[in-house]
């Protein structure tokens, strides 16, 4: 499939940034910045952010999406938040096995997979996040690490329900560091993992999914990135804080 008929979708994860006060504020910057966007536009936000979030951004192009949800409908589980939880509020998107939740908070590929099931099944979008560690490319087993992780956070998971799934390529070792992979890499590494999901489904499914790229993508490397054939988008964190570069980003990525 052509590149230009899958969805290009830009995401901001600001992790653990911004009180519900500093998050309207920042909203109130980004929802005119990008009301021309010709890509998906999600803004994933702490969760005490949600509710006034999904308010500020009612009737606009912008989707909220959450950074993480449990895999249990509710229970004994301090500290987490389920799926319907987030449903309820009407947040559309939550991102699933990013690498600070697996290098900090103990998220295994197998709990990832769980989440994403539970996420679906409550009818939320998920953006799927893998990625090797430096040593990991260093020792050129990255398509090992990237493939596992995909085949593993998948299991289970029927065709039908990959339109409610993005993959998010994010090398650890480009995250937070301002060390962003060439274009060639980004776009050799998301190539092959739908290399993978087409051996997994089908090459129907490989070419519809949306694979974004993240890991210090800015404005000035974005439409390099960007343009490669198998990245439909971004996975941004730090630049998603700055309302003018998120909006350049946002129309890097617009068609
Ligand atoms: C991220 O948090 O997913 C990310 C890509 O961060 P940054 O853009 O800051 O590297």
């Amino acid at each position: 499939m052509d590149k230009s008929k899958r969805a290009a979708v830009l995401a901001g994860n600001w992790k653990m940034n911004k009180t519900p006060a500093q998050a309207a504020e920042l909203l109130d910057a980004i929802i005119p910045a990008v009301k021309d966007a010709d890509c998906t536009v999600i803004c994933c936000t702490p969760f005490v952010d949600l509710s006034v979030a999904v308010e500020k951004c009612k009737g606009t192009n912008v989707k909220i999406g959450a950074q993480n949800c449990h895999f249990k409908e509710s229970g004994a589980y301090t500290g987490e938040v389920a799926a319907n939880m987030l449903t309820e509020m009407g947040v559309e998107y939550v991102i699933i096995g990013h690498s600070e939740r697996r290098q900090y908070f103990g998220e295994t590929d197998e709990t990832v997979n769980l989440r994403t099931k539970a996420a679906l099944a409550a009818g939320l979008k998920v953006i799927i996040c893998v990625g090797e560690m430096l040593d990991e490319r260093e020792n050129g087993v990255f398509e090992d690490i990237v493939g596992r992780q995909t085949k593993i956070a998948l299991l289970g998971i029927d065709k039908a329900e990959l339109k409610n799934i993005i993959i998010a390529y994010e090398p650890v070792w480009a995250i937070g560091t301002g060390k962003t992979a060439t274009a060639e890499q980004a776009g050799e590494a998301c190539g092959y993992i739908r290399s993978v999901v087409a051996k997994l489904y089908d090459n129907e499914a490989a070419e519809g999914l949306t694979i974004q790229y993240g890991g210090s993508m800015n404005p000035g490397n974005a439409a390099e990135l960007l343009a490669q054939k198998d990245v439909d988008g971004g996975l941004i964190g730090g630049a998603s804080l700055k309302a003018p570069d998120f909006k350049a980003l946002v129309e890097a990525a617009s068609k």
